[in-house]
């Protein structure tokens, strides 16, 4: 079954994904609790992109319940990771409460709410042993959406026959089995496919191209969908990217400021070799920010997903710290992997 492939059933693009009837513990007790004991007068409030919209209800059920002179503030900038903390907004109030991610690195200061999904995932792990699970044999994997489901999924695969392989993956990961979008060493086991029980498609492509050998298994709860994951639009991507900055002389290099996304090493390595590299500075990496820059590509060292994902949309090529290595000769085409992340901050 191919990535792009639709079956009965399946709720991509009919809207329909958005009726499961999603109830999120925004755990209101603890941050509460957190203001008392602080005796704070500032909470700060950062959500994901996707559950911005639902701040200001939040904050007006915080606002019900704590003190008057208590001010609640929400973080407008982006976040799509725990990497991604607020550190303005952080360093300003005295309790600061990022939603919607698991931590990457715990702090006093912080309350992570981690927004686990009340979505049923049993019968999308059924229709996996039934349509594409082979052997005896699988890795078990999902995000911090569902981890509160990782146990009862694993029973399941076991009390069907099959040996369950799991691990923790290392300190950019909070439990076991957990991925992220740029770390999927909790599928570094023994065997030859993994089950990925999640939303979207993010993920699991990801963790084909980081495990090219493996057989990745789709099972998506919340669209009702059921696929293998297929890498091979994306190889070609990176391969054009590559292609095309070949013939590159002026390279410009991304160091990204927001907290869980620097790799000062790996910037510093390339413009220390190269005189016509150099460091550029910014949190955000979008097109726009980068197309008054006159240079014949770009390699960036903060998120890999914005290089993998959204680097059709740059105006020049943009490159993994390896792209840039197999582009000026470094390191043969052959090599390319997926640029996964490690270590916090
Ligand atoms: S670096 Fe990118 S993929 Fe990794 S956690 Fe942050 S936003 Fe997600």
């Amino acid at each position: 079954m191919s990535q792009e492939s639709y079956s009965e059933g399946d709720l991509r693009n009919t809207g329909m994904s958005l009726k499961h009837d999603r109830e999120w513990d925004y755990e209101l007790d603890r941050i509460v609790d957190a203001v008392e004991e602080r005796d704070a007068d500032k909470v700060g409030l950062q959500f994901p992109e996707g559950l911005k919209r639902r701040g200001p209800r939040v904050a007006d059920d915080l606002r019900e319940i704590l003190p008057e002179d208590v001010t609640v503030c929400i973080s407008g900038q982006p976040c799509y990771g725990a990497c991604d903390l607020d550190t303005y907004l952080m360093r300003r109030t005295d309790v600061f409460v990022h939603f919607g991610h698991s931590p990457m690195k715990e702090s006093d200061k912080i309350i992570y709410v981690p927004l686990f999904s009340n979505v049923e995932v049993l019968p999308s792990v059924d229709r996996a042993i039934d349509e594409e699970l082979e052997g005896e044999d699988v890795g078990l994997v999902t995000t911090a959406q569902h981890m509160n489901r990782f146990e009862e999924m694993r029973e399941h695969l076991e009390d069907a026959g099959y040996t369950v392989h799991t691990r923790k993956g290392d300190d950019r990961l909070t439990h076991e089995g957990q991925v992220l979008g740029c770390n999927y060493a909790s599928a570094d086991i023994d065997a030859d496919q993994i089950l990925y029980v999640g939303g979207g498609k993010f993920h699991p492509l990801g963790l084909a191209m980081e495990h090219p050998d493996k057989k990745v298994v789709i099972a998506d709860p919340v669209n009702n969908v059921l696929t293998v994951a297929d890498t091979e639009k994306f190889m070609k991507q990176r391969y054009a990217s590559v292609h095309k900055a070949m013939d590159a002389e002026k390279f410009g290099v991304i160091f990204c400021t927001k907290i869980g996304q620097g790799r000062w090493d790996q910037a510093e390595e390339i413009v220390d070799n190269n005189d016509n590299a150099y460091l550029i500075t910014m949190d955000e990496v979008t097109p726009d920010r980068l197309r008054n820059f006159d240079m014949d590509a770009f390699v960036n060292t903060g998120c890999p997903r914005i290089t993998t994902d959204d680097g059709p949309q740059f105006h020049k090529p943009m490159l993994t710290p390896q792209e840039y290595r197999i582009a000026i000769g470094e390191e043969p085409l052959d090599a390319l992997e997926f640029d996964t992340f490690h270590g916090t901050w």
